[in-house]
């Protein structure tokens, strides 16, 4: 979620691209320029700060996270505004889209200024209590098309008697526990002026802190399905009083094998209740889990499939499984490309990379779902930070794995399901800035960048020409 202007001077040429045919594309023009802090004129006069004037990348917080406690902020709910960030607020566009003046404040304060076009188009009917189903990705801007509509109606509707014990007016429901936190984080930031209280739900820690975030009680929660499940069971979260249930990322959650554990929490939701629901692709049994859940809901479609990475600059190398790892170290060379993302077919694959790139030198760390809660978010820390260079991920953990400012995606194996290459390179080119994939294909794999080739409708350029494409068969 943080922009780091600083991986974005990485040349366009950092990489052995001959043979490139597409360019990299325009940034699209809701993607903001810099950072604001209107939150620093609410005791004085206006400022404006770039965030590069910054110390580091972080936004400064109006009043400290919430999102792992559950505690609602000790600052008031809204404080006083002063005239220019009124008039701010008065004249965005997230205002136009119905978004209340808190919202829309901590909006401008992340330097948003212009909404997505999955924020433009779901935010409305988001307010207006419509259920809705989404095709979008991840890098459109998703999260705050279905958080800020929830954080409208969560703090213009009253709470419900809490003595009855049921708080829960709202659940997210997403599959890896990283995208928990990353929800939660930006449920933090776009709620930072409302008084809404959440707490993120995922197994693989303990759950003693979830607990006492729990007995808070958060008007949202943001949750994977098996510890969600674990919590209901332990009598800790009841969700007779979810108004509003926000699905994410569905089309992972069934492969990742959750659909029975969706099927069991919805079956526990009132019935008179909003449902948005939101997936990359739209597969049969996607589609299928939709009827079940929604009620005339409102169609949006944003970005199909094979068009999210047009800011990416996609290319295929052809090389021998004994000589990838040696083509990858010859590629990381270039000192201009600082964070990068390397995807592994298998855990084991991912571990004995990362410590060979470690031992040549080039700082890596492994993040798969064998590694603890706490090492996988170390090791995204350092990646973030920039003291990891390398990240060397299997496909699950890696969809949660939102860092911005990452210049270069590499497949150092082929994904088996095509639709994981759209997954993997979209976590370059993020938000409108542009990055580069290169997807290293051995002999083995050729029919697997058939599958990429077929499901994008583009035959991915060469890297490399002295690799040129061997004849098909
Ligand atoms: P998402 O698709 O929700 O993962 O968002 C991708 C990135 O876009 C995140 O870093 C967001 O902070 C950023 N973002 C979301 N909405 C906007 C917007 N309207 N203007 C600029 N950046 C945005």
């Amino acid at each position: 979620m943080r922009r780091d202007d600083a991986a974005h001077d990485v040349p366009v040429d950092a990489l052995p691209t001959r043979g490139i045919v597409d360019g990299p594309f325009e940034a699209p023009s809701w993607v903001r320029r810099e950072r604001v802090d209107f939150h620093l004129s609410f005791h004085g006069s206006r400022q404006r700060r770039p965030q590069h004037a910054r110390p580091t990348s972080r936004p400064a917080r109006a009043q400290p996270s919430a999102a792992r406690t559950g505690f609602p902020s000790p600052a008031p709910a809204s404080p006083p505004i002063a005239p220019a960030a009124a008039e701010a607020v008065a004249a965005s566009p997230f205002t136009t889209l119905g978004l209340s003046v808190p919202i829309v404040r901590a909006v401008l304060e992340e330097g948003y200024l212009v909404p997505s076009p999955v924020q433009s188009q779901v935010i409305p009917h988001g307010i207006a209590g419509r259920d809705l189903i989404a095709c979008a990705q991840t890098g459109t801007g998703k999260t705050a098309a279905f958080v800020l509509p929830l954080l409208h109606r969560l703090s213009s509707t009253p709470r419900p008697d809490a003595r009855s014990g049921a708080s829960i007016r709202a659940l997210i429901l997403t599959p890896t526990r990283e995208l928990a936190s990353q929800i939660a984080e930006r449920v933090s930031a776009y709620g930072r002026h409302l008084v809404v209280r959440h707490a993120v739900i995922y197994g693989g820690v303990s759950q003693h802190r979830q607990e006492i975030a729990l007995r808070a009680t958060p008007d949202l929660i943001i949750a994977t399905p098996g510890r969600l499940l674990d919590l209901i069971a332990q009598k800790l979260v009841r969700l007779e009083a979810v108004t509003h249930f926000v699905l994410d990322e569905a089309d992972r959650m069934l492969d990742m094998g959750f659909v029975r554990d969706v099927r069991r929490i919805v079956a526990m939701l009132p019935s008179a209740r909003q449902t948005l629901f939101f997936s990359a692709t739209m597969p049969p049994a996607v589609e299928t889990l939709a009827r079940t859940l929604l009620v005339n809901p409102v169609h949006v479609a944003i970005a199909p499939l094979v068009t999210t990475a047009s800011t990416v600059d996609q290319s295929v190398v052809f090389v021998a499984k004994a000589d990838k790892r040696a083509l990858l170290e010859d590629v990381l060379q270039d000192a201009a490309i600082r964070r990068v993302l390397v995807f592994t077919r298998t855990k084991h694959g991912a571990n004995r990379l990362s410590e060979q790139l470690d031992r040549a030198g080039i700082g890596a760390a492994a993040f798969h779902g064998n590694k603890t809660q706490g090492a996988r978010e170390r090791a995204l820390e350092g990646f973030r930070q920039g003291a990891t260079r390398v990240l060397v991920a299997t496909d699950v953990a890696a969809r949660g794995i939102d860092v911005d400012g990452i210049s270069l995606v590499v497949n150092f194996d082929l994904p088996n399901v095509a639709e994981s290459y759209v997954h993997r390179i979209g976590r370059t080119g993020r938000a409108g800035a542009t990055g580069r994939a290169i997807s290293f294909c051995d002999r083995e794999e050729r029919p697997l960048l058939s599958d990429i080739e077929r499901l994008i409708r583009r035959r991915l350029p060469i890297a490399d020409r002295a690799t040129p494409r061997p004849s098909d068969g």
